[in-house]
């Protein structure tokens, strides 16, 4: 036997498939895309994200497609998102509750939302090696740090990339953030429940945590209780509680909750489970679940328009000979910004 005859034994069978059609030179199908993901493919789902991160015209149609076609299976998930500064035990976290999520019989995704890629073009997010536990565990699928692109962009490959993963069959999707930046913003309008990591002491106490971050979050995690830092930790967690009371609620009826917990020894994280699962129970009964999914649609339909119209204005043969002079024009005082605006725009829809 050759070693290549050994390697093509070794492969699943949709490998195979994919090897076949490089050879053909031909590019798998979206009808073949939306089936293995039906059928739980992993290495299909991958490559069906990495269709909807591509910017070519040809890719964007075809994912489209796919989308469509894949939509009467999504929505049948707990999206939930873990932010915090970096440092503060994000992968950790998730590591200790993803395991066990799995173990509980779930099936979680953990996917990440990055402004530092879109900006430096490097990431600090979610790399495999972060989460090695997770990452060999055959009921999670981790998705590295999103491709490089505008953090509208990132956020929209989000978006339908949760709804590739749902259609996949995972019940549970983790979306992991940097609390630096606007990405929490555009977070928190994609899941369900959004957690909040915090630490005790070290510059990130009450004072110092962006308050904004605090307005948005259904549970904040005082992490790292272990150790001589246990009792500071059930402090802040205290101090959290007490003014948590004062901030107007994020999901109506739920009062955010501040906990404790070591994700490096996997204290707590249970009852961390417990609290969202009482969350989610909360706001299924009071029917908000429901009503946010429709209005975070309904955003990211409005979203996606002004984003579309922003790259087409921009990517216009015309716009782009004129915009250089309008803009002299403005900044040297001899248009006003109004009147230009209108010129470029008028140019734009009617070419004159
Ligand atoms: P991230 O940047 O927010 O993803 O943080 P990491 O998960 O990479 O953790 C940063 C550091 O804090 C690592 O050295 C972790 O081992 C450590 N760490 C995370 N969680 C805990 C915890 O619960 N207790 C302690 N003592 N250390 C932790």
């Amino acid at each position: 036997m050759t070693v290549a005859d050994h390697i093509n034994e070794n492969l699943s069978s949709s490998e195979k498939r994919m090897k076949r059609k490089w050879r053909n030179r031909n590019e798998i199908s979206v009808e073949e895309l939306a089936e293995g993901i039906g059928k739980q493919d992993r290495t299909l789902l991958a490559q069906a994200i990495t269709l909807i991160e591509s910017t070519s015209n040809k890719h964007v149609i075809k994912a489209q497609e796919l989308i469509r076609k894949i939509l009467p299976f999504t929505g049948r998930s707990v999206r939930i998102a873990v932010t915090g500064v970096p440092g503060a035990g994000k992968s950790t976290f998730i590591e200790a509750l993803g395991t066990l999520l799995c173990e509980q019989g779930n099936r979680v995704a953990v996917l990440a939302v990055d402004p530092s890629s879109s900006i430096s073009g490097g990431s600090i997010l979610a790399d495999k090696t972060r989460m090695e536990t997770l990452a060999t565990n055959k009921h999670a699928f981790i998705r590295p740090t999103p491709s490089r692109g505008q953090l509208g962009g990132v956020g929209r490959n989000t978006r339908e990339t949760i709804l590739l993963c749902e259609a996949a069959g995972y019940n549970i999707i983790l979306i992991e953030t940097v609390g630096v930046g606007q990405s929490e913003g555009i977070v928190r309008s994609m899941v369900d429940c959004f957690l909040l990591l915090v630490l005790t002491g070290a510059g990130d106490d009450l004072q110092t945590i962006k308050k904004g971050v605090i307005e948005l979050s259904d549970i904040i995690v005082v992490n790292k209780a272990d150790g001589n830092n246990k009792p500071k930790a059930q402090v802040t967690a205290k101090d959290y509680n007490r003014i948590l009371h004062y901030f107007t609620p994020m999901t109506p009826g739920w009062t955010p909750k501040a906990v404790t917990a070591s994700s490096l020894h996997k204290d707590d994280i249970d009852i961390i489970w417990d609290l969202i699962q009482a969350f989610i129970e909360d706001t299924k009964s009071s029917g908000f679940f429901d009503k946010r999914r429709q209005e975070q649609k309904k955003e990211w339909m409005y979203f996606a328009i002004k984003d579309y119209l922003e790259i087409d204005f921009f990517a216009n043969k015309k716009i782009k000979g004129y915009l250089p002079r309008v803009e002299k024009n403005v900044i040297d005082g001899i248009q006003p910004v109004t009147l230009a605006v209108k010129e470029l725009v008028d140019l734009y829809l009617y070419g004159k």
